[in-house]
C-alpha cells in the first residue's frame, strides 16, 4: 500500500555506514513544509491559547482546541511533528527513533488509532519462526543460546519476586496507579516508604532467591526500561508502571515492546496535526521559545529569534529536562524548580541497523554490557536484509553514539554475528528540545514532586508525559496530558467562543 505522505528530510537522526561515516538527517513523514502558516491579521493578536511544543501532548492539546473553536498557535522547535516519538524513512524501511510500541491497555491513544483510521493498521515486532529463532544470553563469559519459552520463563519469575513487595504483586501498595498517593485503599505514608527504595536496594532484598541468570536478565530489564541504572531508577516507578499493565509480567511483551503502528509513528502524529490544521489551527516550526511570562492574566512568550506571542492561556508540553533552558516570569514554584534540578534519569540509547540475512526471529540480553536487549525487528524493504533494533541504558561518558559510531558495531555484535550495513539512531541524549528520554525518576521522587509538576503555572497548564497521571513517560501519558490541558482550556476561556468574564470559571485545575 503506497504510503500516505512523501517523507521530507528533517534535521533530527543520524545514519552511519563504514563508507559514509556518520550522516545527520533523516526523511520522515512529520516534517511539515511550509514551516510557517500565521494569518497576517492574526499577527500581533492574542490568540485564546497558544500550545507550545509539537509532540504528542502538544498535537493532542492543539486538535481539540481547534475543535472547539479556539484560535490557536503551536510553536514547535524543530521542523517536525512527534516530540520524542517519530519514525524515519530510510531507503524504504521505516524505522522508529523513539517512542515506538503501542498497546490495547492504552487506550487513548488506540482512540487516536481509530479516529484517524490506524487501529487495525499494526505490525508485530517479533517475527514467529524467522531466522535466527532464539534468545542469546552473555553475561560476561560467552553468548549462550536459549529458546524464547526459556527465557520468558526466567525473566518473569525474576520480575514476580521483584516486583512482589507486598505479597499481593503491587496490588496492596498500587491499587489505583492513577492515583498512587491519594487513594483510599493505601496510606501515603506506605507509599512513600516504598519510594525510598531504589531497584538496586528492592534487587539486594530479593537476589538471593534468583539464578545468576535470573539476576542478569533482571538487572538489565530495569535500565531497558527505564533508560537508566538500577542505583538511579526508584522502585515504585517499576511498580507502578507494573500495575498499569494489569500487575501481571505474562503481559509485558503485549505492552511494552509488540505491536507497532505499521506505516510509523510519524503517520499518526502527522493525521492529528492535518486534522488540526484542517480545524484552523496556525503554527510555526523550527520556533524554539525562550521565555514565558505572565503578566495581567496574559502570556508572552518570547522566541529565541525574539519574536513575541501573546495569548489567554498557554499549554506548555516542554520536557522536564529543557525546562531549565527557560525563563519563566513570574518565576516557578521552589518545590518544582528543586524537581526540574533533580531532573529525570532515563538516558536511553536506541539504536537500529540493517543487517544481511534474516535473523526475524532473534532476541537478546548482555549483561554488563553496551547494550542491554536486542530484537529482531521484521525485514526490511527488499526481504533480504533484517531490521534489528537494540536498547542501551545510561551510556554517558561509557559510549557515545556520535564520537564513536563504528563502536556501535562491536557492541551489536556481542549479542549475535551479522553482517550490519548500516546504522540508524537518534541520539536523545544530545538533542536540545529533549535532552533525555522518556521520564523514569529517582527512588524519593514520585512522592514529592509528581504532583507539583502537574499543577498549572499561573495561566500556564503543563502538560507533558513525563509528569502524566497514568501512563508516564508513555506516549499514553503525552496524549493523556494534553487532552486534560485543552479540557481545562476550554472551561476557562468559554466553548465555542462563549467566553466567561475572567475569573468566572476559576477553579483548581485539574492537572
Ligand atoms: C528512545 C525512546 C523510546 C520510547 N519508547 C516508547 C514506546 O515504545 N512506547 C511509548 O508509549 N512511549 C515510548 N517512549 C516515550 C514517548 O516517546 C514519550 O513519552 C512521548 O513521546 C512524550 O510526548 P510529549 O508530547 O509529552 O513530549 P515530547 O514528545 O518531548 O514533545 C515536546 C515537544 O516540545 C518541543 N520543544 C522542546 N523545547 C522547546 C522549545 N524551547 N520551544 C518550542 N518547542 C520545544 C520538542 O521539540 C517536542 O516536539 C519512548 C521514548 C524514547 C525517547
Amino acid at each position: 500500500m503506497a504510503p500516505s505522505y512523501e517523507a521530507k528530510l528533517s534535521q533530527d537522526g543520524y545514519t552511519y555506514t563504514k563508507g559514509n561515516g556518520l550522516v545527520g538527517g533523516l526523511r520522515t513523514y512529520g516534517v511539515i513544509q511550509p514551516e510557517r502558516k500565521i494569518r497576517q491579521t492574526d499577527e500581533g493578536s492574542i490568540w485564546e491559547a497558544i500550545v507550545i511544543g509539537a509532540g504528542y501532548a502538544g498535537l493532542t492539546a492543539a486538535r481539540d482546541l481547534v475543535k472547539a473553536g479556539k484560535k490557536t498557535l503551536l510553536l514547535e522547535a524543530r521542523d517536525r511533528v512527534g516530540g520524542r516519538t517519530w519514525s524515519a524513512e530510510v531507503d524504504g524501511t521505516t524505522f522508529e527513533m523513539g517512542g515506538t510500541w503501542v498497546s490495547h491497555v492504552h487506550g487513548r491513544l488506540f482512540a487516536e488509532m481509530e479516529r484517524y483510521g490506524l487501529k487495525d493498521d499494526v505490525s508485530m515486532t517479533r517475527t514467529e519462526n524467522g531466522g535466527c529463532d532464539y534468545f542469546t544470553l552473555d553475561t560476561g563469559s560467552g553468548s549462550r543460546k536459549f529458546t524464547h519459552k526459556e527465557a520468558g520463563e526466567m525473566t518473569a519469575r525474576a520480575w514476580r519476586i521483584f516486583i512482589d513487595i507486598d505479597g499481593n504483586s503491587g496490588r496492596d501498595i498500587c491499587p489505583l496507579p492513577y492515583s498512587t498517593l491519594g487513594n483510599f485503599r493505601v496510606s501515603p505514608d506506605k507509599v512513600k516508604a516504598v519510594d525510598q527504595l531504589s531497584c538496586r536496594d528492592r534487587i539486594e532484598q530479593i537476589k538471593d532467591q534468583l539464578t545468576a541468570d535470573e539476576l542478569a536478565l533482571l538487572e538489565s530489564l530495569v535500565p531497558h526500561c527505564g533508560g537508566g541504572s538500577v542505583e538511579d531508577i526508584g522502585f515504585l516507578e517499576m511498580l507502578r508502571s507494573q500495575a498499569l499493565g494489569g500487575y501481571d509480567i505474562a503481559t509485558f511483551e503485549e505492552i511494552w515492546t509488540l505491536y507497532k503502528i505499521r506505516e510509523g509513528q510519524s503517520t499518526l502524529a502527522r493525521r492529528i496535526f492535518d486534522d488540526a490544521v484542517r480545524l484552523g489551527l496556525q503554527y510555526s516550526f523550527k520556533t524554539p521559545v525562550k521565555s514565558i511570562i505572565e503578566e495581567q492574566g496574559i502570556v508572552s512568550i518570547i522566541t529565541t529569534s525574539g519574536e513575541k506571542h501573546r495569548a489567554k492561556r498557554v499549554v506548555n508540553t516542554i520536557p522536564i529536562a529543557v525546562l531549565p533552558d527557560i525563563h519563566f516570569d513570574p518565576p516557578l514554584s521552589p518545590l518544582r524548580q528543586e524537581a526540574i534540578k533533580i531532573n529525570q534519569v532515563d538516558y536511553l540509547t536506541k539504536i537500529h541497523a540493517e543487517v544481511e540475512g534474516d535473523l526475524r526471529g532473534l532476541r537478546g540480553c548482555t549483561w554488563p554490557g553496551d547494550f542491554l536487549y536486542i530484537y529482531g525487528d521484521g525485514f526490511c524493504a527488499g526481504g533480504k536484509s533484517t531490521r534489528i533494533t537494540s536498547f542501551a541504558g545510561d551510556n554517558r561518558g561509557k559510549l557515545d553514539p556520535l564520537k564513536e559510531p563504528e563502536r556501535l558495531e562491536t557492541a551489536l555484535q556481542r549479542f549475535h554475528p551479522m553482517k550490519i550495513k548500516k546504522v540508524v539512531f537518534h541520539d536523545w541524549v544530545s538533542d536540545p528540545y529533549a535532552k533525555a528520554g522518556a521520564a523514569w525518576y529517582r527512588a524519593g521522587f514520585l512522592t514529592k514532586y509528581l504532583a507539583e509538576l502537574q499543577k498549572r503555572h499561573g495561566n500556564v497548564l503543563m502538560a507533558n508525559a513525563d509528569w502524566a497521571h497514568g501512563w508516564k513517560g508513555f506516549i499514553e501519558g503525552a496524549i493523556e496530558q494534553g487532552a486534560l490541558a485543552a479540557d481545562t482550556v476550554l472551561n476557562e476561556v468559554g466553548i465555542l467562543g462563549a467566553n466567561p468574564a475572567p475569573g468566572e470559571y476559576q477553579r483548581e485545575s485539574r492537572l
